[in-house]
């Protein structure tokens, strides 16, 4: 099969950490135009808009959307029509019915819809479901605590509402845990606190079960300086595991069980190229429909106000 002629939409700090070499150094894609208001990429044919590159340049077989949730439907939405496969970076929408339009217009198409969920593919993630399907889980607990100046600065979109707040760094854990646990889990109680002057959480405490009463909690906190967090640590029959650095390393009982080198964006591309050749899609919409339940069952707290 000859390569995928790929295009990129919203082009920033994602496409240029992680887009760019991981498509780059995988031979089934030719990148062969970009759309962004203001970012450009090298070397390829740029455009201002969607709707310009699309009736510019028909050789696209597939667009990778990389702009905030908010504004990823409408791009998502015209290149299915224009006969596009799409990958959707994580979260896929800012809404759990606007993801499923999105799914049904690519079946109706029949073309490829990939809900991307990078965080799945980090090096000791499959390690850990394995271990966690041998054995008896007794408690979950996710901490997943950032510096936002850090990590997000100047992302204004990131605070407005559909932006997710702490829920951006927080919907990678539960892809994590959502991909991990032998059983599906829902949220029980949480508390979500808003600065005063933003639309989205700083800061998320939620409890989670399961059918068999299994005791799950997540602490999300983006005013976390110093040290930053990103465990998932579990009481099993098996002993203690901890899945630490965002699913980059395994230990058991403080032993290291696995460690790889990190390759989760090469790895995403490599699957959304199986899909496109199987002509299937892989739309799981568990991490953001936890949100969603976080949103509509949480206590509201409001916070000091926040600015970068
Ligand atoms: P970003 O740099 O702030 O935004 C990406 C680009 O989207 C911007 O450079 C901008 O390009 C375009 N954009 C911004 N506002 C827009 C609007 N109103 N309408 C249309 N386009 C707009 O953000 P990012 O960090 O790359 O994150 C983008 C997505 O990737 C998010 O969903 C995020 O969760 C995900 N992601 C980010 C990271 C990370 O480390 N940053 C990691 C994994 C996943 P133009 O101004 O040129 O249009």
């Amino acid at each position: 099969m000859s390569p995928i002629n790929l295009a990129i939409v919203g082009v920033g700090k994602i496409v240029r950490d992680q887009h760019l070499p991981a498509v780059a150094a995988n031979p089934d894609y030719r990148l062969i135009a970009a759309a962004s208001r203001n970012g450009t990429v090298d070397g390829i044919d740029n455009f201002r808009s969607i709707e310009e590159m699309l009736s510019a340049v028909p050789a696209i077989d597939a667009v990778s959307l990389c702009m905030p949730p908010q504004y990823r439907y409408a791009a998502a939405e015209k290149a299915l029509a224009a006969g596009k496969h799409v990958f959707l970076e994580k979260p896929p929408g800012a809404t759990l019915s606007e993801v499923a339009d999105l799914e049904a217009l690519a079946a109706e198409k029949g073309l490829t819809l990939f809900a991307s969920w990078h965080s799945r593919y980090a090096p000791a993630v499959e390690a850990a479901k394995t271990l966690l399907s041998g054995t008896t889980i007794r408690a979950m607990r996710v901490i997943w605590k950032e510096d936002v100046r850090h990590w997000h600065p100047n992302q204004e979109w990131i605070w407005q509402a559909g932006g997710l707040g702490v829920f951006d760094p927080g919907i990678n854990a539960l892809s994590i845990v959502t991909h991990i646990l032998p059983r599906p889990v829902f949220i029980t109680a949480a508390t979500l606190e808003f600065p005063e002057n933003r639309d989205a959480p700083i800061a998320a405490a939620i409890t989670f079960t399961d059918a068999r009463g299994l005791d799950l909690a997540a602490d999300f906190d983006w005013r976390q300086t110093g040290k930053q967090s990103w465990d998932i640590v579990a009481e099993t029959d098996a002993g203690e595991m901890v899945l630490s650095e965002g699913g980059a390393k395994l230990s058991v009982d403080g032993r290291l069980v696995h460690a790889a080198p990190e390759r989760e964006y090469p790895a995403l591309y490599e699957r959304f190229a199986a899909l496109v050749k199987a002509g299937r899609s892989d739309v799981d919409l568990a991490p953001l429909r936890h949100v969603a339940d976080a949103f509509m069952l949480g206590r509201r707290k409001f916070v000091e106000a926040f600015h970068d």
